[in-house]
């Protein structure tokens, strides 16, 4: 856990959202600023800066699978719905505390810009 990061602080419960799944190994949210009709973010408990800095297969394929989870519950499992890590200043990453973007209820668009 980092003292200032504000993932960790969500993670703490420090920060109010809208938390929508727990497992022991992750916690997921609402995005304070939704892109989509649903859009989770969904982080690990462990702080990890990016995905350049992540060791541990558990801890990043747990993010995907609890993607899964919600996307069944939130009935979007079937119409499709698209999962996003992005890493660094060319991704646009904005919040050093790696997490997986889980975005439907709409038809995106590909290539993403
Ligand atoms: P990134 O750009 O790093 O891939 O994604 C960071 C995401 O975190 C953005 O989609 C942004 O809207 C979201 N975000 C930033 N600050 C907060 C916050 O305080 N609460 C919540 N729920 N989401 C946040
Ligand atoms: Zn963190």
């Amino acid at each position: 856990m980092a003292d200032e990061c504000l993932f960790c602080r969500i993670v703490r419960r420090e920060i109010p959202a809208t938390v929508v799944a727990e497992t022991d190994e992750c916690v997921a949210f609402c995005d304070i600023n939704p892109q989509a009709p649903v859009h989770v973010v969904i982080v690990p408990k462990v702080h990890v800066a990016s995905l350049n800095e992540a060791t541990d297969a558990a801890t990043i394929g747990g993010l995907a699978l609890l993607a899964a989870d919600i996307a069944k519950r939130e009935g979007i499992a079937e119409s499709g719905y698209r999962t996003v890590i992005n890493t660094n200043a060319d991704a646009g990453q904005t919040v050093f505390h790696v997490h997986l973007h889980l975005i439907g209820g709409r038809r995106m668009t590909w290539p993403p810009g």
